[in-house]
């Protein structure tokens, strides 16, 4: 006897279902991306018990006639794509005409469409898959689908449904992806009856962020600095360096209009990010790449959250461009803020103004000339004083004045005043903006990380030599990696050199680094420079060793610093490529505006 059947259409498409609606979200989702694909210029999601009870979408697009709309409910029915040209260059959000029956199958549906042109409209009512009605409908021209006790006749599905709340939030949020895509359709979310949220339409993406989250998420955000790297095109807008998020859930990243989740792009941007970011931490992005619909593969995933790049390192290269290039460009906007003249700050006159806890007395203005001016400077331990000093030589030192007593009179050409140092650790500042307070760890850390990078790249680091050189084999892959890489270690600071068939000599390591194990040390090295992408210096690699190593060398919070070694600490940050975060992503300066002192004080409201 036979065993196999073939399965009812409505339980064939119940099957299918599972993978296109997976919850109330996915329904939004679908629904939402064929109302764009009809051209809506407005689309309303109306939602009860977290989509559960009830989804509506209502849309200004294009509609269907009655025949259309019949066969938008069968299984791969389209009219997005007719041939296998087609699908290898999909332009369309949908393509695979499965949305609307799979809903339908799983759910009691009701589709009300007319065209602009049409004097009467269509509506069909649909029950678990079951066509119940078709008639004669008086909607306003576009399309309207009602769907309502979603997953009633698939149990299974119903029991793994979260709470109405958790189902809500996932609406939202794949209905902001939607609206973030196209700012140019005015969108509504309307939630038990309630206007949760109404997105008039605008031409620039920066409305639309600031409409969904408010004006001041853009003062942390900056526009990518538009880049086409052989056909791919990067634009949008990140968070500054240093801002970041605990979880991915404000990374946003769209391929050709289609929010996508991408190992790929989330590794580019955290490449991009490289020291801005805090370890463990995620960017905040808006990002859109977008490419010729031929070079990427959408249909991969049923419910078209994952893409294939034909080049998938020509996309990665790009992005990483973008961002660095982008962070660097938000430092011009941090020099402005400390370039306009600043009104001298009112300074406590000298005395017995504050009692510190070792019993002498001390005041704002003494704490930063240090009470007494003789005592040596604790910029850096004296064995290694030379070091930052050396280090710092290089760039040229602006500020070349007498220990002045800070209520004197500021220099005319001063971007920012220098008010006082906060626990010995925030220096306190104005500049025309309002108040900076400025970590000075972090800063010096930021310092320290450039100027050796930049010795990394020019002339190499420093390196010490080892007391017994040590030599060791490689399997021949990493040995032919090796030989061909000589140059790039040794301005890392590591002295290497071949000692017969896949063996090495390795007799100088970075001065910086306290190694034990010089062997396990490059294999390290090696499998790291191996996967960071073709694009990037391999001397980032080089980067990370700084970037771990400076905190050690960098003032400590606690270290009392001098007057002209704050005025110092600033203008060289200030001069640095990425001024706002220390080497590990974390912020340097924090500005409070005069804004925001005003609102905090009542002054404004
Ligand atoms: P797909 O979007 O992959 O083509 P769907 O099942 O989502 O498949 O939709 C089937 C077809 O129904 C679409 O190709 C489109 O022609 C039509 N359709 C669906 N929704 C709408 C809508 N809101 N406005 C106009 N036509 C629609
Ligand atoms: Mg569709």
């Amino acid at each position: 006897m036979s065993r196999i059947k073939l399965l009812p259409e409505t339980l064939a498409s119940q099957v299918a279902a599972g993978e296109v609606v997976e919850r109330p979200a996915s329904v939004v989702k679908e629904l939402v991306e064929n109302s764009i694909d009809a051209g809506a210029r407005a689309i309303e999601v109306g939602i009860q018990r977290g989509g559960m009870s009830r989804i509506r979408v209502v849309d200004d697009g294009c509609g269907m006639d009655r025949d259309d709309a019949l066969l938008s409910l069968e299984r791969h029915a389209t009219s997005k794509i007719a041939s296998a040209a087609d699908l290898a260059a999909i332009s369309t959000l949908g393509f695979r005409g499965e949305a609307l029956p799979s809903i339908a199958s799983v759910s009691r549906f009701r589709l009300s469409t007319r065209e602009p042109v049409a004097i009467a409209g269509t509506e069909i009512l649909v029950n678990g898959g079951r066509i119940e009605t078709v008639r004669d409908g008086g909607e306003a021209p576009g399309t309207q689908i009602e769907v309502r006790s979603l997953f009633y006749n698939v149990p299974a599905r119903r029991k793994f449904l979260r709470s109405e709340t958790t189902e809500a939030r996932n609406i939202e949020h794949q209905f902001c992806l939607q609206a973030l895509a196209h700012p140019e359709i005015g969108f509504s979310l309307v939630r038990e009856e309630k206007i949760a949220l109404q997105l008039p339409t605008t031409t620039s993406l920066r409305d639309r962020i600031r409409d969904l989250y408010g004006v001041e998420l853009l003062d942390d955000l900056l526009e990518i600095f538009a880049c086409d790297r052989g056909g791919v095109q990067v634009g949008g807008w990140i968070g500054r360096a240093g801002v970041s998020r605990q979880t991915r859930s404000q990374q946003f990243v769209f391929v050709n209009g289609r929010a996508i989740e991408s190992g790929i792009l989330s590794t580019a941007l955290r490449e991009g990010y490289h020291t801005a970011l805090m370890r463990g931490q995620f960017p905040l992005t808006f990002l859109f790449v977008d490419l010729d619909p031929r070079e990427v593969d959408v249909n991969v995933h049923p419910a078209k959250r994952e893409v294939r790049f034909r080049d998938p390192a020509r996309v990665r290269e790009a992005i990483v461009e973008a961002v660095q290039r982008t962070l660097e460009s938000g430092r011009a906007d941090w020099q402005r803020k400390f370039r306009a003249p600043v009104a001298p700050a009112m300074v406590l006159p000298p005395g017995p103004a504050v009692t510190p806890p070792d019993g002498g007395t001390t005041s704002v203005s003494s704490q930063i000339v240090g009470r007494d001016s003789a005592r040596p400077s604790n910029f850096a331990p004296p064995d290694q004083a030379d070091r930052a000093d050396s280090l710092n030589r290089s760039r040229p030192i602006e500020v070349n004045r007498p220990d002045l007593e800070p209520q004197v009179e500021p220099r005319r050409d001063q971007q920012f005043q220098i008010i006082g140092v906060l626990n010995r650790l925030y220096v306190l500042m104005e500049n025309p903006d309002g108040l900076v307070l400025v970590d000075q760890h972090a800063a010096h850390e930021r310092i320290l990380f450039e100027e050796l990078r930049r010795r990394m790249e020019e002339q190499g680091v420093p390196s010490q030599r080892m007391l017994l050189p040590q030599i060791f084999s490689l399997p021949p892959r990493d040995a032919e990696w090796i030989e061909q890489n000589f140059a790039t270690l040794q301005k890392m600071g590591i002295g290497i050199e071949s000692f017969g068939a896949n063996s090495f000599r390795i007799d100088t390591l970075p001065a910086f680094l306290e190694i034990a194990d010089a062997a396990g040390f490059l294999r390290k090295v090696i499998d790291e420079l191996k996967t960071t992408s073709h694009s990037s210096s391999p001397l980032r690699l080089g980067e990370d060793m700084i970037a771990k190593t400076v905190c050690r060398h960098a003032v400590k919070a606690n270290d009392p610093l001098r007057y002209p070694e704050i005025e110092k600490l600033i203008r060289d940050l200030l001069a640095c490529d990425l001024p706002y975060c220390c080497p590990h992503g974390r912020p340097t300066m924090i500005q409070i505006s005069h804004a925001e002192l005003e609102k905090k004080f009542g002054r404004k409201v």
